[in-house]
């Protein structure tokens, strides 16, 4: 798929067994009498008086469910293990907070995401430091901190950790090797990060050298291995053979298994349950591992992508030519994942939920591109209406942005019918906060 080129309409209740739109929403997402969707018990059109539109709503009990049913589902088949949250799929410190609270280790790709990890109440030992091109700082602040594994991607990594261990007499920080396995999973180009000519991570020869050198030095200590092969991967085999690819490379105490699970944000999508994943991946790790290894897995999309809905509010409704457009008053500016890699979604008018004529669901911004769903059943959809956008709680916060001048939504945890704001809406104070005279 190109980015930015919509897929055509489709008529998804064209398959009436998949005719479930509930069920792409957080579980215990019901219809109110009055046919208003109620998400975490809290109800739409009351979400919208309060908070406005757009506004990204999290059903925290579906949040927390996901963690317990990775952290629990992992344990039970492999007890020597940690599930750590990718935390770049949702870096803000609610999302922290609530994670840490449950327990889970935290992945973070930055300096930025360090700080808000350790803000959001991280346990600094349960950090894991990842990134292709980690800066001095970023690594000093992770063993400064006591960061609990550092991801080695590259060799200028294991220089600058040497030079920075060299000024902190009597720290050893434990590192794993980031292996590049060569497994091509079926993912967007720009999610791909297991193949060959990849930019993460070393080959199999790379990754020996890098070994050997590892093991004779007296600053860092070396764990093991660390493999992600991509995200949004829709069947078991890549992970599988990920497993195989760092078995080659001899026993160790730890394999960083990745993530990259993928979640299922419309009808046809079928990816494997977590159970049905947490299977496949001990399975292989049990075959081809060391019994006493100790497995992490690093689910980001797919921990919080389904406790998330986008809440928007038809502008305009455009008709004749052929199609009818749907404006609302979000898009690319609050979701990118369309734009990025040609993600669907699909969507309802939250007060009357299902389907209706087929629309093209757009955003406001200045591109042809900014298409939430390129083709949706709305039901007689009109200005003023809600729209509510299911499997928004992966990467869109972590893409928003200003363009068009757009201030990014605020962040509401729904719970048992109570609701509260953990991130605020931008204002136009905010837009200009950096500039100087
Ligand atoms: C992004 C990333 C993940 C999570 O991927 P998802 O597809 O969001 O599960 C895990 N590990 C690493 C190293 C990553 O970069």
């Amino acid at each position: 798929m190109v980015p930015g080129t919509a897929t055509p309409v489709r008529l998804p209740y064209d398959e009436p067994s998949y005719n479930d739109l509930l069920g792409l929403f957080p579980p215990g997402t019901v219809t109110a009498p009055d046919g208003g969707l109620r998400i975490g018990g809290c109800h739409v059109a009351e979400l919208a008086e309060r908070y406005g539109t757009p506004a990204l709503l999290i059903d925290e009990g579906a949040l927390r469910a996901r963690a317990r049913r990775y952290a629990d589902g992992l344990a039970a088949r492999r007890p020597n293990s940690a599930v750590a949250f990718a935390s770049k799929a949702f870096p803000c410190t609610a999302v922290y907070r609530l994670l840490a609270e449950e327990g889970l280790s935290i992945d973070v790709a930055s300096d930025g995401e360090l700080a808000l990890a350790l803000a959001g109440g991280t346990d600094p030992a349960k950090v894991i430091v990842h990134g292709n091109a980690k800066t001095d700082d970023y690594l000093r602040t992770a063993v400064e901190t006591g960061a609990g594994l550092v991801v080695i991607d590259n060799f200028d990594d294991i220089d600058r950790l040497e030079r920075i261990l060299a000024g902190t007499p009597g720290r050893e920080q434990p590192v794993l090797v980031r292996v590049t396995p060569d497994v091509r999973p079926d993912t967007h180009e720009a999610i791909s990060t297991g193949q060959r000519g990849s930019k993460f991570g070393l080959l199999l020869p790379q990754a020996r050298e890098a070994i050997a050198r590892l093991r004779g030095s007296d600053r860092l200590r070396l764990d093991g291995l660390h493999v992600h092969v991509g995200s949004q991967i829709l069947d078991s085999e890549p992970f599988v053979q990920a497993v195989e690819a760092v078995a080659e490379l001899g026993d160790f105490d730890v394999y960083d298994l990745g993530g990259g699970l993928g979640s299922r944000y419309t009808y046809e999508d079928r990816p494997p349950s977590v159970e049905d994943y947490l299977d496949t991946l001990t399975a292989a790790a049990d075959a081809l591992l060391p019994a006493s290894a100790r497995v992490i897995v690093e689910p980001g999309r797919s921990m919080v992508a389904e406790a998330g809905v986008s809440l928007y509010r038809v502008v305009t409704v455009k008709r004749g030519g052929g199609e009818t457009f749907v404006a609302v008053d979000g898009g690319m500016g609050d979701n990118l994942e369309v734009s990025l890699y040609g993600q669907r979604f699909e969507a309802t008018v939250a007060t009357r939920v299902g389907g209706g004529e087929p629309c093209r669901l757009v955003g406001r911004h200045c591109e042809s591109g900014d298409t939430l769903s390129a083709g949706v059943l709305l039901d007689d959809p009109r200005p003023g209406d809600l729209i509510a956008v299911p499997v928004t709680g992966a990467y869109t916060y972590s893409l928003s942005n200003n363009y068009n001048g757009s201030c990014r939504p605020p962040v509401v945890f729904c719970h048992d019918g109570q609701s509260r704001a953990v991130v605020r809406r931008e204002t136009h104070a905010d837009l200009m906060r950096r500039d100087l005279p």
